[in-house]
Parts: C-alpha cells; sequence; structure tokens
C-alpha cells in the first residue's frame, strides 16, 4: 500500500445527492475540496422506462439547484411538474386537495428520477478544478485533531483536511466514527417502489391514498406513467413484490380504488426499509453531518432529500460567511451556527412528519374519526390549508439565502 498525503480545505464523503450538491455549493468559493464516493457514479438512465427511485422536489429545493447552475440539466434531461395533491383516507371519507394556483405558484413541486439529479451535479463538478471527485474508495478510519482532521482511505491515500462533511447516508460510518448517536425507531415499514402506466393520464397531481397498513402514493412523471411509492409492513412489501404481474396490477388497482383506471404496465419492483431517526449532534470540531447522515424520515410527506439540500444551503452559507471573516471553517465556533440554524428548522418538521405518519398508521376509532373530520376541516380551511402548503413547499422557516434563491455574496 502506497501512502499518498494530501491536504485539502474541505472532504465530502458520500457523493449522493446530498454530498455532490455541497460540493457543487462549494465550487465557487475559494476552497479546495474532495469528494469521496464509495461507489461508481452511473448516470445512466435506464434505455426503456423510468428509474425506480424518484424524488418530489420543493421549490426551495429548485431554488438551490438553480443558484448552483443545476437546474437547466435536470430541465434538460426528464422533470415532471405536479401543480395538485391529493390526499384521502381509505377508512373515512376525509380529502383534502391542495391547488398550486391557490397559493399563486405555478406549480407545488416537481417529480424527478434521482439519477437525472445525480447526473447533473457530476456533468457540473467536471467544470471546477478545484474539486477533485474520487469514487471506488473509501474511509477505513477518521482522526480529527484541534488544527486539521485527517481521513485514511482504503486505497492507502491520507487526506488532511480543515473539514470533514459525512454525507454517507442514513447508515453513516463517519457519524458512528465520530462517536455521534441518534434518536428514532424502526417503522417495522417498507417502501415498495415501482412505476406503472394508466389508463387515465394522472392530471400532473400527485395522489396519496391512506391504507390502514400505511400510505400509498402515485406519483406524476412524464405521459401516463406514474412513480409509485407503496409503504406497508415488510412482509406485506415481500408477497406484493413476489406476486405475478397480473396479480400485482389488480392489488395496486384495488388499493388505489382505481383513481386513475386500470393499470397497463409496470416497471421492476424494489423495496426499501423505513426507519426515522436525527442524530443527536450535527457538528463537532472539524466535522459536519448533512442529508440522511443526519436524519432519515418516512418518505410519506416526500422530504427526506429536501432537508439534505436545505443542509446544503444552510453549510454553504456558514462557510461562505466564515471564509469572508477569515475565521477556521472546521472550528466548532462556525460549525454551531450551522447545527443551531438546522435543528431549529429542521426539529418541528422531523416530529410532525413522525406524528402524522403514526396519526395516519393507528386504527383506533376515534383517532380514524379525529383525522378524518380533521382532513375535512383543514381542506376548508383556507389560511391553514395555504400555511401547510408552504411548509412542504420548503417556503417558510429562516431559509438560508440558496433556498430562497440568493446568491451567497
Ligand atoms: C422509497 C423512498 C422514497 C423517497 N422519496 C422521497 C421524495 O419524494 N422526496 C424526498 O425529499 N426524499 C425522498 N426520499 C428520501 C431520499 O431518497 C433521501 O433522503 C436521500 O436519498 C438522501 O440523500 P443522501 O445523499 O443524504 O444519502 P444517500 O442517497 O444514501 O447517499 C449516500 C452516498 O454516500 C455513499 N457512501 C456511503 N458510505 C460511504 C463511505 N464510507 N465512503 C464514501 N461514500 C459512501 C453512498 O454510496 C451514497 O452514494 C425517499 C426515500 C425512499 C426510501
Amino acid at each position: 500500500m502506497s501512502t499518498d498525503t494530501h491536504e485539502v480545505d474541505v472532504v465530502i464523503v458520500g457523493g449522493g445527492m446530498v454530498g455532490a450538491s455541497m460540493a457543487c455549493a462549494l465550487a465557487t468559493m475559494n476552497i479546495r475540496a474532495v469528494l469521496l464516493e464509495a461507489n461508481d457514479i452511473n448516470t445512466e438512465l435506464p434505455a426503456e422506462g423510468f428509474e425506480m427511485r424518484v424524488s418530489a422536489i420543493t421549490r426551495a429545493s429548485q431554488k438551490l439547484f438553480e443558484m448552483i447552475d443545476v437546474w437547466p440539466a435536470i430541465v434538460k434531461q426528464r422533470i415532471s411538474p405536479f401543480r395538485d395533491m391529493h390526499v384521502w383516507d381509505a377508512s373515512g371519507d376525509g380529502v383534502i386537495h391542495f391547488d398550486s394556483a391557490d397559493i399563486g405558484e405555478a406549480c407545488l413541486g416537481h417529480i424527478i428520477e434521482n439519477k437525472v439529479i445525480v447526473s447533473a451535479l457530476y456533468e457540473r463538478l467536471r467544470a471546477f478544478e478545484n474539486i477533485e471527485v474520487i469514487t471506488n474508495n473509501s474511509v477505513m478510519s477518521i482522526n480529527i485533531g484541534a488544527e486539521n482532521a485527517s481521513l485514511a482511505l482504503k486505497d492507502g491515500k491520507l487526506i488532511k483536511t480543515r473539514l470533514i462533511i459525512a454525507a454517507d447516508g442514513g447508515n453513516s460510518v463517519l457519524r458512528q466514527q465520530a462517536g455521534i448517536s441518534v434518536r428514532g425507531w424502526d417503522y417495522d415499514h417498507a417502501a415498495l417502489v415501482t412505476y406503472v402506466k394508466t389508463e387515465h393520464g394522472h392530471q400532473d397531481t400527485a395522489w396519496q391514498r391512506f391504507l390502514p397498513t400505511g400510505p400509498l402514493a402515485f406519483l406524476p412523471l412524464p405521459q401516463q406513467y406514474s412513480s409509485i411509492v407503496w409503504s406497508t409492513q415488510p412482509e406485506e412489501a415481500k408477497r406484493l413484490c413476489a406476486l405475478d404481474e397480473t396479480a400485482f396490477k389488480t392489488e395496486l388497482e384495488s388499493a388505489f380504488e382505481s383513481k386513475l383506471g386500470k393499470i397497463e404496465s409496470i416497471g421492476p419492483r424494489a423495496m426499501f426499509p423505513l426507519r426515522f431517526f436525527v442524530a443527536n449532534d450535527f457538528i463537532q470540531s472539524r466535522f459536519a453531518l448533512i442529508g440522511d447522515a443526519a436524519h432519515t424520515v418516512h418518505p410519506l410527506a416526500g422530504q427526506g432529500v429536501n432537508l439534505g439540500l436545505a443542509d446544503v444551503a444552510t453549510l454553504a452559507e456558514v462557510l461562505h460567511d466564515a471564509l469572508q471573516n477569515n475565521k477556521d471553517i472546521g472550528h466548532v465556533s462556525v460549525l454551531r451556527r450551522y447545527e443551531r440554524w438546522r435543528k431549529a428548522d429542521s426539529l418541528p418538521l422531523l416530529v410532525s412528519m413522525d406524528s402524522f405518519k403514526r396519526f395516519f398508521g393507528s386504527d383506533i376509532p376515534a383517532v380514524r374519526w379525529l383525522r378524518n373530520f380533521g382532513l375535512n376541516l383543514t381542506n376548508h380551511t383556507t389560511p391553514l390549508k395555504n400555511k401547510i402548503v408552504r411548509v412542504a413547499m420548503g417556503l417558510e422557516g429562516s431559509m438560508p439565502k440558496l433556498s430562497r434563491g440568493l446568491p451567497l455574496d
């Protein structure tokens, strides 16, 4: 093993949607950074059909993508705006309908395949000499000292840096190596994902039906296709994954009350375990957590990556301000501002999403009555409904500049 040491200002570990966005946000600053990804970056979209993994991207995340100049490359590939959201409860008459026109917006957000976002980010990173992308390599150990931190990589390389940003996902090894604990639980739920072509068009609407076993979402893709996220008990998800196509179509149509007519075709199916946790600390000296490494949530409200992108926008602003004031970007006094800001903004949202999941998962008759009553009441209370939409779109709270579409300078 050769020992090759180099020194940079920042090392971002994990090159998923959040880590690669962080690299793009830092690229225009006077910083040298490494983006380290354990796997190959596969940006090729399927020749036929769609990617199974998609994300509902909020207007705030769109603004960040515009500010780091990746939005045009995303739009050039394929995106699906959703203008309406229709949510209803299978165990009652509760219905709520959100329309972007009610708050004067063109759409509530966009459904985008994760690979479309990742490929646009890596295309953008190719334009910058100060960002080195290392793939197929991972961290063996980290060492955090007073003046700098170091990372020993699998291939024997040693990188010294002023700041490590861990964006290595929900199972973050870096978070464990830093000794940061989490609070949370498994939901005993898994998400079955696939995509389908339906008899009737989706009307640019995100549909979500709350079944007693968990939420089922139909999210608009181009033409008459919808992406499916069906959350249910792991055993049930396994059974649904194993059904033949005809049997699966029948069960899906029935679970969705055939809202969009017959299911004409389906793509491959996969399942993902679901859990909820928040890291007890988002930072340490010379160390910061972002994205799923800091908080992992149920996909029912489509907020996971959007929270991670808000981390990116906030940390970018904090580091930018520190550089302007000649401060040490890895010092805990700088990073504390990031932690306070993100905890204040994200914790209420994280807790309410978890409560929402429990409220809709409950089979207690009084709770069932209350949620159906609550849905209908909210549906007819315009100011409250508009407030919920604005929170879901990431347009409320003390938003960082990049999420508001403002430059850092
Ligand atoms: C079914 C489902 C549907 C979802 N839908 C939505 C939605 O509609 N909207 C939304 O906002 N969110 C959604 N989410 C959540 C969203 O997918 C995640 O929040 C998001 O992918 C997190 O991104 P990340 O970059 O933080 O982590 P990840 O995507 O997990 O990326 C981590 C990266 O780090 C790399 N890595 C790991 N360990 C190492 C290491 N030691 N060294 C180097 N690299 C490493 C991995 O290879 C990976 O590339 C959904 C989640 C699920 C499961």
